[in-house]
């Protein structure tokens, strides 16, 4: 094995193309037996359902290299279930979750000269995405799909160390309506580019969604839920009743740690904004894979400004705590519930 020329530490979050991707295609109601490429591009015809009413789904992810040298990821059998729900909702054939699992492997094995080394910060970033490539002109789901991973070796996401960041609210919705916030689909993004570009023309890091129905509570940010920390030192975690925050895999992994592992008390429940403008929550973070948590300084709603009490100057002991135990249990140095870490090679 001959890890590749990478200078791994100055990586950026950006796509480099690798030696391998996966492919299998659904046609006549079935997929096929799938199989590794060094293709990395697609040829659809201008008529393939993608391009006119954006049936696709997505999945995100990373392969590491441990300490002892092992190459593993985190919990896949968790983002195959969210893709296989995701493509349920668009009516798009749902990819087989132990099917999904071992293309994941099969893809990292293939570009194991690609996965950064342990200490290097860097990540071999995962996506695996569905498109409808069948023809179609009448609304109506494509007769034909392709799954797809990509790997992409990618630097850590804090450059400069983990730093709280300013957020703002927004009119906009992040995500399309009807019941489609919980689902990690391009259509959603695609709501929310809009609203991004103009909180980063402002000098927010992302935007805090409020739910659209009444602009009462909080969801989540533009790709990370939220987590609150109240004055007994309890982990809030803000729940929609409109199911429109996206299931994160982070987010669910750090309720167990804060509870099990951590002992703390968590509370899931709908979070109005009121709470936050009351200064209720001395600690604010966002989480989701890239990052694993990244606290939040402070949001402006409107030009008045709302600093949580742990301030932008550094990252508050309980988002410290959490983010320290759910990496050690990523890197194996400490023991995390059975089968979160799965070894690839
Ligand atoms: C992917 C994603 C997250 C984070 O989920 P993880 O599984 O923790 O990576 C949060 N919100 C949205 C909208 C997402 O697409």
């Amino acid at each position: 094995m001959a890890k590749k020329d990478i200078d791994w530490g100055s990586l950026g979050f950006g796509y480099m193309k690798t030696d391998y991707s996966y492919v299998s295609n659904w046609k006549d109601g079935e997929w096929d037996e799938g199989a590794l490429t060094t293709d990395h591009t697609l040829t659809l015809s201008e008529c393939a359902g993608i391009f006119h009413y954006c049936q696709e789904v997505f999945e995100g992810l990373k392969a590491y290299t441990t300490e002892d040298g092992s190459i593993v990821c985190f919990r896949p059998d968790l983002n195959a279930e969210r893709m296989y729900d995701s493509a349920a909702r668009l009516e798009m054939p749902s990819f087989p979750k132990d099917r999904f699992v071992e293309a994941v492997k099969a893809v990292v094995k293939a570009n194991e000269d690609w996965v950064p080394p342990f200490g290097s910060g860097a990540t071999l970033y995962i996506r695996p995405f569905m498109v409808a490539t069948g023809e179609v002109i009448g609304v109506a789901p494509a007769p034909e799909y392709q799954f797809r991973i990509l790997v992409t070796p990618v630097g850590p996401y804090y450059s400069g160390g983990v730093k709280p960041v300013k957020l703002r609210t927004t009119m906009y919705d992040r995500a399309a309506p009807h019941g489609t916030g919980n689902i990690k689909a391009g259509l959603n993004y695609a709501m929310s580019i809009k609203a991004g570009v103009e909180a980063h023309n402002g000098g927010y890091a992302d935007n805090m969604y409020l739910d659209p129905q009444t602009r009462t509570y909080v969801e989540e940010a533009g790709g990370a839920n939220f987590l609150f920390v109240d004055k007994n030192g309890a982990l809030v975690v803000p729940q929609s009743f409109t199911d429109s925050i996206l299931p994160s895999i982070t987010r669910r992994s750090l309720v167990v740690v804060a509870q099990d592992i951590l002992g703390m008390e968590v509370i899931e429940r709908p979070v109005k904004f009121e709470e936050v403008k009351a200064g209720e929550f001395t600690e604010c973070g966002m989480c989701g894979t890239a990052a694993v948590i990244s606290p939040v300084g402070q949001v402006d709603d409107d030009g008045t400004e709302y600093v949580f009490a742990s301030g932008m100057k550094e990252v508050g002991p309980v988002m410290k705590k959490l983010r320290e135990t759910l990496t050690g249990i990523q890197e194996g140095k400490i023991e995390g519930p059975e089968g979160w870490v799965v070894k690839i090679s």
